[in-house]
């Protein structure tokens, strides 16, 4: 339970296109109309019953296994002491192993090794490996032949390198601990079909791994690649002394680095069990992202916790708690790549509980997947009262998000009826409408998560080639069209993680929103207003010398106290700073929202990954909806569909800027317990 955390650092922001800005007939609709703001609103008193039935089975299930392994291990005459360190091993094994090896595998490993939990799991794993299945249990034999342990880790590299060629998955935690899977993995096609990358390389120290690529990577930039940390040290002392490092060419670099593609950020989204986890699975799968031995595990392994039906929804649910559930809670991403497009991928929870997860991976997108269960009943339920197929698509579209792929899927259920899918796409296609999305950059597409069909190549199910002649999925993905970089602009990155890494610095990640950076720049943290060096930047888990406008990247940072940087602290080039204030002015849209807003109010401001307690200090006009002129000065409250300027006052100082000069740090929503109550831009900003 440990991962639903209320921080600083959440990430709903709130925003809106270009031709977002109130007054656009459309998108007032969609925020006012009460049908459809009353999905907006989430509201934690609408926990589905369903969402807990499960889980209270699975803390049954829990116990039973444990009295079970308690009277296993009591079987063997042990001194107390003994059983407890027999316990203790089996817990740390099983934290390894999930439930890839029977119990009394592991406990006869653990007694045959002492209850030295390292040795044990290599006998596991030396059995593993011999027999090639995870499943089978260690045979007396192998376990008594007492040869001399390697060491663990080789071990487990070397097996990992072989077997588990797997999606990378990085969790987007809304907190300061970074959630990474520990899969190894390749990081582009062509390892993936050759070698993999020993975990070792990425277990590395980050200082090595900088040097590291520094010494193998040729350097697109002017930086000598070999020059040690003194060099390092000097280019930042340059640039701090005011003058400037060599720039690199960084629409040409990036041209170079993605060999001509263009790169996407792409959010899942949907109702919870319109069966996100299992389509975006099966579609790594078929691109040959998830290997056959590594899917036939998570078969086994799903099979066995009774989720048979859940094997490709775990490539991406990795936590034992989301497996547990069967609900995503935090974003998995990572990344795979179509014909003309690399996209890193971002699998958002569906289930309301975790909607602020969810903002924080749509907040990170560029466009979107919404996936809908096309059987019957269950469209309707993620679709009317109560189900996030609104609020998603919603949230999204006032995240900026223009494009949208709708997976209708679950097209199995109901034999690929023609008839069903019209009935769907008529009805989302109205709603969407309203939401602001253009029915030209609307694509819908009918899927089966589970049997992979129309996922990355075209289905041949004559029940569906009758009558659909469209892309697949994975084509229409590749289709969107790709946003421009900002990469021209000063540096902007707004902190989603942060964490102590191995070696000196830490590590904080995000999204580059705007312009460039190098290793060795000098960067300001806003707030707390202190200057900091770079010292390493990974990309996808790989050391980069520079990375752009819409890299999801880790920088490793020195010259600033880890205790100083908090989620949502903006890091901005030092030339030109953004600003940090406490007050500031904004036009704001009130949702649907029945308790009228007055002077005073609270509130919690949302964007990027800031989430920090606010009041609303003065209203201070109401304007009209499509002109923008002002209807009323100083109004008394704000109710719902309002159009308004107000004037905010947070608790701490928070970075942003002018909507008008950049749209991602310019826009936000504002929350009250636990509801969307309003989304706003930024027009001033007083102090
Ligand atoms: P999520 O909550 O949206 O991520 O949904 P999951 O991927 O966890 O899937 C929920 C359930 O729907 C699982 O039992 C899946 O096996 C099932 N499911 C997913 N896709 C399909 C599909 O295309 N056809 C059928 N029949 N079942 C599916």
């Amino acid at each position: 339970m440990a991962r639903h955390r209320n921080v600083r650092g959440y990430n709903y922001d709130e925003d809106f296109e270009d031709e977002d800005m109130f007054g656009q007939s459309v998108e007032d609709d969609y925020c006012i109309s009460p049908a459809t703001a009353a999905q907006f609103i989430y509201s934690k008193r609408d926990r589905h019953s369903s969402f807990t039935e499960p889980l209270e089975e699975e803390e049954e299930e829990e116990h039973n296994d444990e009295e079970l392994e308690k009277q296993k291990a009591s079987n063997i005459a042990l001194s107390s002491v003994d059983q407890a360190r027999l316990f203790s091993c089996l817990e740390h094994m099983r934290e390894v192993l999930g439930e890839t090896v029977l119990e009394q595998v592991m406990i006869d490993a653990a007694l045959k090794c002492q209850f030295d939990v390292s040795k044990a799991l290599e006998l596991v794993f030396k059995q593993d490996s011999n027999t090639n299945t995870s499943t089978e249990p260690v045979s007396q034999d192998l376990l008594s032949t007492g040869k001399p342990a390697k060491g663990r880790s080789r071990d487990l590299t070397s097996m990992e390198a072989q077997n588990e060629i797997v999606p990378k998955i990085a969790k987007m935690t809304v907190s300061g601990k970074k959630q990474k899977m520990g899969f190894n993995i390749p990081s582009t096609a062509s390892e993936v079909n050759g070698q993999a990358v020993p975990l070792s390389a990425k277990s590395q120290h980050m200082d090595d791994i900088v040097e590291e690529s520094e010494s193998t990577v040729p350097l697109p930039t002017q930086i000598n690649t070999s020059q040690g940390s003194d060099e390092l040290n000097a280019i930042s002392q340059v640039k701090s002394s005011g003058k400037s490092k060599q720039k690199i060419n960084v629409k040409e670099e990036l041209e170079k680095r993605q060999g001509g593609k263009q790169l996407l950020n792409l959010v899942v989204i949907g109702h919870v069990d319109a069966g996100k986890s299992t389509l975006m699975g099966h579609l790594l799968y078929l691109l040959g992202h998830v290997n056959k031995r590594t899917m036939h595990k998570y078969e086994q392994e799903s099979k066995k916790a009774g989720k048979a039906s859940f094997a490709y929804a775990w490539v991406l649910d990795e936590t034992g708690e989301e497996r547990q559930r069967g609900v995503t809670m935090d974003v998995g991403m990572t990344k795979f790549e179509t014909k003309s497009k690399v996209i890193t991928l971002m699998d958002a929870p569906g289930h309301k509980d975790f909607i602020p997860n969810m903002i924080t991976g749509a907040a990170q997108a560029d466009v979107a997947t919404l996936v809908v269960d096309a059987s019957r009943g269950e469209f309707e339920a993620g679709f009317e009262a109560g189900g996030q197929t609104r609020e998603h698509a919603l949230l999204v579209r006032s995240l900026g998000v223009t494009q949208l792929a709708v997976a209708v899927n679950k097209m199995d259920q109901v034999n690929w009826q023609q008839d069903r899918f019209r009935e769907v796409t008529s009805k989302l296609g109205h709603f969407l409408k309203q939401a602001g999305f253009k029915d030209s950059d609307v694509f819908y597409v009918p899927t089966s998560g589970l049997s992979g069909e129309n996922l990355a190549k075209c289905s041949q199910i004559p029940d569906l080639t009758s009558w659909y002649k469209g892309p697949c999925l994975t084509d229409q993905i590749d289709s969107f069209k790709a946003p421009q970089r900002s990469t021209d602009k000063p540096f902007r990155l707004c902190a989603s993680d942060v964490f102590k890494d191995q070696g000196s610095g830490f590590c904080v990640t995000g999204k580059i929103e705007a312009g460039y950076i190098q290793t060795g720049d000098r960067i300001l943290a806003m707030p707390p207003n202190e200057t900091c060096t770079v010292k390493g930047i990974t990309l996808h888990d790989e050391a980069v010398d520079w990375a752009a406008a819409g890299d999801q990247v880790s920088l490793t940072l020195t010259g600033v106290d880890i205790i100083k940087i908090n989620v949502g602290c903006v890091f901005c080039s030092q030339n030109e700073p953004i600003k940090a204030c406490t007050r500031f002015r904004a036009r704001v849209l009130i949702f649907n929202f029945d308790v009228p807003i007055t002077q005073g109010f609270p509130v919690i401001i949302h964007y990027q990954t800031v989430s920090e307690p606010a009041t609303i200090r003065k209203l201070v006009s109401v304007l009209h909806k499509s002109t923008g002129e002002v209807v009323k000065k100083k109004p008394k409250c704000l109710t719902k569909g309002m159009n308004a300027v107000i004037e905010l006052q947070t608790q701490r100082p928070v970075a942003l800027e002018l909507y008008k000069d950049f749209k991602e740090l310019g826009r936000f929503m504002l929350r009250y317990s636990g509801s969307s109550i309003a989304a706003g831009v930024v027009t001033e900003i007083k102090d």
